[in-house]
């Protein structure tokens, strides 16, 4: 006997095979023939396996007419093919045993349709939901696609550090990191004494791994890194989570051109393989959740990015006749509304919009010959806005030193940077992509905390 997943049990080519089976059941049906239809699922897959339990079973009346939704159980027997449609197989027992009850009166899923604001109440059961597997499925295949597509351009993975003393890459709010009794914190000159703390000074969660993927990169030339970040802002959006996980590669002697067609050319893929790989929970999507998303997602792999600079881009929005909630004019950062009204309504495809004001944009952005933009680079797509922000990196020492005291940075935090430029600078440039944000553009799933399984938020971290 051979134990299975469901994905495999609903293959034909397991028709024949006397397989033991399990899961959690999600219906039951007893028809009047004297047989049991069991759906099970054990996540590997949307599709239940259909089980035929015949009142034979020695356990039939006492057990197995008793079963409830959500009870665990195994089961074994032979994989047949199924008369029924939308199945290939079902699955006739000689054996059904319960392995954990679940108590009707009790159990929160057992009757479908819930909210997804409900299901956040109890994230610690939403996964037995086909649109939380779903997620998770596809999640899965767009984390494995991440790795392949570097892997496959022989970059390398580099595990970039959580903790960080850096403290202002401009990124964001940071979470403080700290073994200090906040009952009594040590004071030197009226200041906190971080010279008591752990590591003898202020350390934070990162917001970024890009400045030590620069320092792989301009050591192994293509590398990515791809973690949990942090951001402490009070931001309560569909779009923004305080842990998230982002992929950030950073490449030497790329400059922003080559740094836009990495960036296309990720995006599609992973498209790609989510639509070729997970077909069933894309099909999913379209019919429960966003009945655009396939054709959407076909119509982004079909057609070139547009890319725009940031001065054009304004131009359109001043020109697009839109009341904004946020006035737009030369030199101020993009909202959400410009951004999706840029990919969503003007271009209908995803946007690449470069040579931001230096003002509005980090320090390590490579300065342009016009000594006010930088070449940045955020990429927009329909349905999210900033699903990806890099740039080209300020590979020249002095103009960065300048352009570090120009914003109040001490050179001197960041001396180790800074040596990259020292000895041996080159070229470089990099992207982080979010991958919640890339999860809610493949599933159209509208609620970032939906597409993660543990989602923080302001005010906001069960388990
Ligand atoms: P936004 O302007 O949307 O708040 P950002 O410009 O602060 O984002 P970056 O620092 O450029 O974001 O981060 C790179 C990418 O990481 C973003 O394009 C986005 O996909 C993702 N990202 C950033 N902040 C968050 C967040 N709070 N939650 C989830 N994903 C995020
Ligand atoms: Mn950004």
């Amino acid at each position: 006997m051979e134990k299975m997943t469901a994905a495999q049990a609903r293959q034909v080519e397991a028709i024949g095979k006397h397989v033991r089976l399990e899961g959690w059941l999600r219906t039951r049906r007893d028809s009047k023939g004297g047989f049991s239809f069991l759906e099970l699922n054990d996540g590997t897959c949307l599709g239940n396996v259909q089980v035929v339990a015949p009142a034979a079973l020695p356990n039939y009346e006492s057990e197995i007419k008793k079963l409830p939704v959500g009870a665990s159980v195994r089961i074994t027997g032979e994989v047949k093919q199924s008369p029924a449609k939308g199945q290939p197989t079902e699955i006739h027992a000689d054996r059904v045993e319960l392995v954990g009850t679940a108590d009707p009166e009790k159990y929160p899923l057992q009757k479908k349709g819930h909210s997804f604001e409900f299901l956040r109440t109890i994230a610690h059961l939403r996964p037995r939901t086909n649109t939380f597997g779903a997620v998770m499925r596809v999640r899965n295949r767009i984390s494995k696609s991440i790795h392949d597509f570097f892997q496959e351009r022989g970059f390398l993975y580099v595990h970039a550090p959580i903790i960080t003393a850096s403290d202002c890459e401009g990124a964001g709010q940071m979470f403080k990191v700290t073994t200090l009794d906040l009952n009594k914190v040590p004071r030197a000159e009226g200041a906190v004494d971080y010279g008591q703390d752990f590591f003898h000074r202020p350390s934070f969660l990162t917001v970024s791994g890009q400045l030590e993927a620069e320092i792989f990169a301009c050591s192994l030339g293509l590398v990515y890194t791809f973690g949990p970040t942090f951001r402490a802002e009070n931001s309560n959006t569909p779009r923004h989570l305080a842990e998230f996980w982002m992929v950030e590669p950073e490449m030497a002697f790329y400059d922003l051109n080559d740094n836009m067609d990495l960036a296309e050319a990720f995006i599609k893929r992973l498209i790609k393989d989510a639509l070729e790989h997970q077909a069933e929970d894309m099909q999913f999507f379209q019919e429960r959740v966003d009945k655009e998303i396939i054709a959407r997602l076909e119509g982004v792999l079909k057609h070139d990015f547009v890319r725009l600079s940031y001065t054009e881009a304004i131009e359109i929005l001043l020109k697009s006749g839109q009341q904004w909630q946020f006035p737009v004019s030369w030199g101020t950062d993009l909202q959400s509304e410009h951004e999706r009204y840029l990919s969503e309504q003007h271009f209908k495809k995803p946007v690449i919009l470069f040579d931001y004001p230096k003002g509005i944009k980090s320090f390590y952005m490579r300065l342009n010959e016009d000594g006010k933009t930088v070449r940045a680079m955020d990429v927009l797509v329909p349905g999210v806005g900033e699903i990806i922000g890099g740039s080209q990196r300020e590979e020249r020492l002095d103009v960065l030193e300048a352009r570090m005291k120009e914003m109040n940075l001490d050179p001197e935090a960041y001396w180790w940077y800074l040596d990259l430029r020292r000895y041996g600078t080159v070229p470089h440039a990099g992207f982080g992509l979010g991958l919640e944000r890339t999860v809610q553009f493949i599933t159209g799933m509208a609620n970032i905390r939906d597409v993660i399984p543990c989602p923080r938020t302001p005010g906001s971290a069960e388990f």
